[in-house]
């Protein structure tokens, strides 16, 4: 045995590395990306700031000028604490370290955030995963017979739900949060395309936390997620926090973006508005199905076994979306478009009425 195999734990053995494929070219539709960018004075600006950050320093490590600018613009009341993670990803793993006392469970309803269940094998957790119902909503009593049966320290309810766009009913999450003696994380990641919003959760649930992160609404490359909470979760997940995890130059782009941050509300308006003209026109594409969106990405769902077909022949006409046949049982024929520029999207629909047209291309 190879000494590579003798001390890597088995279950990272077992993984494949989370698959990124190349978009070089291409119109990019696959990662919920903002698609535009700001304006050239804007980035001027920015670019001129950089310059005057030192970079031979180490970064502020509390990050306190970031977190009273999201504070501000997020409407988070002062009696809650943030917490500033690479990612939301970075603050999912923290979570996970913090709990994961041998045995301890993560549990989230499927099709889900990918995420969840890779961290939970990372940190050595168990992952229990329970199935929506056909139609994407929670399954409250399975929901509630998973929990009773294992009781998991954490679980992850992302709202709008990511792959499938959609919200779930209020009172099932909160009869989910009621039966759990773990701690609920509340993943508001797609909280800049609707109006739904639980903050009002953590009034109401000294075991709730919410999620957010600043990538989906246009910063993806600066890699900052936050959560909000009470001083007694979060002091304790302080602790695990890297203390340099958020870098100068995430920092000063961020307090950037948050001051001129009607820049990317104006572009998330123009994305909601356009999701609406999308999710019309894919409705008029004969045979696909379109589930409702809350988010900045519809998952639709192509007539039987086209899917992967239907996804390589617009992946030819240079439109990169992503295919979740064979993902999850729920998944089968499904895939997901990132809503794109106005022109994108048109782009998007006239390439998919041609492949629906054209029939089964073998
Ligand atoms: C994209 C996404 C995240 C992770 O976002 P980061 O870029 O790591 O901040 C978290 N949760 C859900 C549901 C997502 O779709």
């Amino acid at each position: 045995m190879s000494r590579v195999k003798k001390l890597i734990r088995q279950e990272i053995l077992d993984l494949s590395a989370y698959p990124v494929p190349s978009a070089a070219g291409m119109i990019k539709l696959d990662a919920m990306e903002n698609p535009y960018i700001w304006p050239a004075v804007a980035r001027e600006a920015w670019a001129d700031l950089l310059k005057d950050v030192p970079i031979n320093r180490y970064p502020d490590a509390s990050g306190e000028m970031v977190k009273d600018a999201l504070r501000e613009e997020m409407g988070v009341n002062e009696k809650y604490d943030i917490l500033l993670g690479n990612g939301s990803d970075e603050i999912i793993q923290m979570l996970a370290m913090a709990v994961a006392k041998p045995g301890a469970t993560i549990l989230a309803p499927e099709p889900g955030f990918v995420m969840y269940k890779m961290i939970a094998t990372f940190c050595g957790l168990n992952y229990v995963g329970v199935p929506l119902t056909a139609d994407f909503e929670l399954d409250e009593p399975a929901m509630l017979a998973a929990i009773e049966e294992h009781d998991p320290q954490l679980i992850f309810l992302a709202q709008p739900n990511n792959p499938t766009g959609n919200l779930w009913d209020e009172t099932a999450i909160q009869n989910i949060i009621e039966a759990s003696q773990g701690l609920v994380i509340l993943d508001e990641a797609y909280t800049a395309f609707t109006d739904a919003d639980h903050l009002a959760l953590l009034e109401k649930y000294d075991h709730v936390l919410v999620m957010r992160t600043l990538s989906k609404v246009g910063l993806a490359g600066l890699r900052l997620g936050l959560l909000i909470g009470s001083k007694e979760w979060l002091s304790e997940l302080e602790k695990i926090r890297m203390p340099y995890n958020i870098n100068s130059l995430t920092q000063a782009s961020a307090l950037f973006a948050l001051e001129h941050f009607d820049m990317l509300v104006m572009q998330t308006e123009q994305l909601r508005v356009d999701r609406v003209v999308l999710m019309n026109d894919l409705t008029a594409i004969a045979g696909l199905e379109v589930f409702p969106s809350e988010a900045n990405f519809v998952l639709v769902r192509t007539p039987d076994g086209m899917a992967r077909n239907w996804f390589q022949d617009l992946k030819e006409k240079g439109i990169l979306i992503k295919c979740l046949d064979g993902g999850h049982p729920l998944l089968k024929n499904c895939l997901r478009i990132t809503v794109g520029t106005t022109d994108q999207n048109e782009r998007l629909v006239t390439a998919l009425n041609e492949i629906a047209q054209s029939g089964s291309v073998q």
